[in-house]
């Protein structure tokens, strides 16, 4: 099966590298879908989960905002954060939610908080991405066997 490259980037590093059967990243419109001989396009992500298919187990991240490239049979994920699912601390991304629910709530009807909006939205993303994980089998994501 074709494959095309992938390189999923923060400001910190490089966090993963690998050549896939297809894509699924959060964009502004919705989850997007990318293959190999996909057409140029540049498009803004939103948090929530990145999920790889490279044969076996699909690699799960959760990332922030950023945006995606795809060009010259490569595609580039730059992203504010990015956890593969198996770092997920679960319960930190709870306390944000609950903590990002209570600015919201004790924001006056006529203001919006977007801070606490959009560290509900991480959290949320990260929520999403250990369940998506999790329900495909328990591996969490664990990256595939070298194949480049
Ligand atoms: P928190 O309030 O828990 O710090 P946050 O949304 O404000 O959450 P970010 O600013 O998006 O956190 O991320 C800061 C760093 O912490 C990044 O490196 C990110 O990958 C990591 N991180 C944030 N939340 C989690 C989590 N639940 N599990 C693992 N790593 C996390």
């Amino acid at each position: 099966m074709k494959r095309i490259a992938v390189s999923v980037i923060t400001p910190d590093k490089p966090v993963w590298e690998g050549d896939v059967e297809s894509l699924v990243v959060p964009a502004h419109e919705g989850q997007l879908g990318v293959w190999p001989g996909h057409a140029p396009l540049l498009a803004q992500l939103k948090p929530g989960p990145v999920v790889l298919r490279a044969g076996g187990e699909p690699v799960i991240f959760s990332v922030s905002g950023g945006f995606i490239e795809v060009n010259q049979g490569r595609v580039a994920v730059f992203v504010e954060t990015a956890e593969h699912a198996e770092e997920i601390d679960a319960e930190r991304a709870r306390q944000a939610e609950m903590k990002a629910r209570a600015a919201l709530k004790a924001t006056p009807a006529d203001k919006m908080d977007l801070q606490a909006l959009a560290a509900l939205e991480r959290a949320l993303a990260r929520l999403r991405a250990t369940e998506l994980a999790t329900r495909r089998g328990g591996k969490r994501g664990a990256p595939p066997s070298p194949q480049n």
